[in-house]
């Protein structure tokens, strides 16, 4: 093994069941090196950083660290040999305080006698979390009191606690904001300037580019290339990722907003929250771009046309007479909804692909009260082909798949029960280049057979791509509305949200 190389992983193979999701994996990592881990969802980036820290073994293959074979039996002993990871989903143990979950496992250096010394466990937490640029944090306060960005916060300062010569972060920069994210990268370029080592796995290729000093590209599973700082260049990087090239532009190409004048839902007079009398329509036919910040009144006037929340005053129509006023009339009337908490609101992660699929369409499957089995796997069949969900079998629990093939999934339950009208929020977040444009393409798709989107989007350029018509949302009322066309700029839509 060469002097300069921290990590070298070898020839790994790794599967579960049908799915490979490592083949012959062989990469190394230098010292004092920021190395991007970049694939599409799926492509294997978590199954091999969960065996370099010992969370899971290879089937097959060798791995070298620090100029010794590796071969770590769990994590614990990943972390005595001072490898650490932040993971992509949430790490924190639950119902206990800050401190505890930063000396998890720890306990004992604090106790003398049996007795635990929360003083000093005190001090110890607010140095650490001090030290890394945490200062609004309380190391007593329960862990269920934090948001979900503080919470990765404390799971970063137990990594740290650990004096980490490889940290891996996971996906983690998405879910954080713009302070914690300057945390994080200060700490990654301390670690490299120390001679320390970190593989960043990160959705976006520009934050890739501008971190990292070498990247490893995997698709399917295999590696399709290593590039170092000097050819790193995005569309390099997505054509290894994707296997084929992806134009810069994956939005639909018209150039002008097209819509029947037929109305499919229209929102009257409606207030709740920050919103304020909000009247707007959507048409058949088209894809209604909503833009504004987050606490804007966008993401709740998603749930109000679903029925989910009902409004201080006015109304949700479909036609002259319907009023949507409970999530039961909503699929009664062909409104799918997507929600922007994916795991929380739009899957049952604990459920198949197929439960998943088949529960909004329950009713029509169901014939003298018995579910057809054979009925119920064609409809699902048929979507998961037609969406390209990458998947072991119908029968995977979705808390396995990735989070592009979840929120296919969460598409494909609306449009397998044939839905007319698809409310979705953030439909692409944290989802990667490949499955982003799949879902454009299916949105446009929709349209063309003349359904209705209305498309709830955090994302200008995604707002701009894919519109017929934007309403932007500021303080709960509209505050702008563009037709699409081409001359339409991001700074555009901006002047109207803050
Ligand atoms: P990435 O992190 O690049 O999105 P993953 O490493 O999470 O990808 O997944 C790679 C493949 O392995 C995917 O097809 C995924 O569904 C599958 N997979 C990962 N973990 C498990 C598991 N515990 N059981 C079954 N399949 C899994
Ligand atoms: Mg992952």
């Amino acid at each position: 093994m060469k002097k300069d190389i921290i990590l070298k992983v070898d020839n790994i193979y790794k599967s579960f069941g049908p799915t490979k999701a490592l083949t012959n994996v062989s990469t190394e990592v230098r010292y004092g090196e920021i190395h991007g881990l970049i694939g599409e969802n799926g492509s294997g980036k978590s199954t091999l950083s969960s065996i370099i820290v010992g969370a899971q073994n290879a089937d097959s293959g060798e791995m070298y660290f620090d100029g010794k074979y590796y071969e770590p039996k769990d994590i614990l002993d990943a972390n005595n040999n001072q490898i650490n990871m932040i993971v992509q989903e949430q790490g924190t143990v639950k119902d206990v305080t800050v401190m505890a979950n930063v000396f998890v496992g720890k306990e004992s250096l604090f106790s003398k006698f049996g007795i635990l010394n929360l003083d000093k466990m005190y001090r110890e937490t607010k140095k650490i979390l001090d030290s890394i640029g945490v200062n609004h944090i309380d190391p007593k306060a329960m862990i269920n009191s934090l948001s979900f960005e503080d919470r990765k916060l404390v799971e970063i300062a137990r990594a740290m606690y650990n004096r980490p010569k490889l940290l891996i972060v996971d996906e983690t920069t998405t879910v954080l904001d713009k302070k914690g994210r300057d945390i994080l990268y200060d700490i990654m370029d301390d670690m490299r300037s120390k001679g320390k080592s970190i593989i960043f796995i990160s959705h976006d290729i520009d934050e890739l580019i501008a971190m990292c000093d070498a990247v490893t590209i995997l698709r399917d599973g295999n590696i399709t290339g290593r590039l170092s700082k000097k050819k790193m260049e995005a569309n390099k990087i997505k054509q290894l990722m994707i296997g084929r090239e992806i134009s810069d532009n994956f939005y639909r190409q018209d150039s002008e907003g097209t819509s029947s004048d037929e109305i499919a839902i229209e929102v009257n007079d409606v207030s709740y929250g920050v919103l304020k009398n909000v009247f707007l329509k959507l048409n058949k036919g088209e894809i209604l771009g909503i833009g504004g910040l987050t606490q804007s009144g966008m993401h709740e006037l998603g749930k109000i046309m679903f029925g989910l929340i009902k409004p201080y005053t006015g109304d949700v129509k479909v036609g002259d007479s319907v009023d949507i006023t409970t999530p039961h009339k909503a699929i009664d009337n062909k409104i799918g909804y997507v929600s922007k908490n994916r795991d929380t609101e739009a899957l049952m992660t604990a459920a198949s692909i197929k439960d998943n699929i088949c529960l909004p369409s329950l009713d029509k499957l169901e014939k003298w009260g018995i579910i057809g089995k054979n009925v119920e796997k064609k409809l699902v069949n048929t979507w998961t082909n037609k969406l390209s969900i990458k998947m072991s079998s119908i029968s995977q629990f979705c808390m396995y798949l990735s989070g592009g093939n979840k929120q296919k999934v969460s598409i494909a339950k609306w449009l397998a029960n044939g839905s007319e009208i698809m409310i979705v929020d953030c439909p692409t977040r944290g989802i990667d280049v490949g499955v982003k444009s799949d879902i454009y393409d299916l949105m446009y798709d929709l349209k063309t057979q003349n359904k209705s989107i209305l498309m709830i989007s955090e994302e200008l350029p995604e707002l701009i791509g894919m519109s017929d018509r934007i309403i932007i949302f500021k303080d709960g009322q509209i505050s702008g509305e563009f037709v699409r066309n081409e001359e339409l700029k991001e700074s555009d839509l901006i002047n109207y949200m803050i």
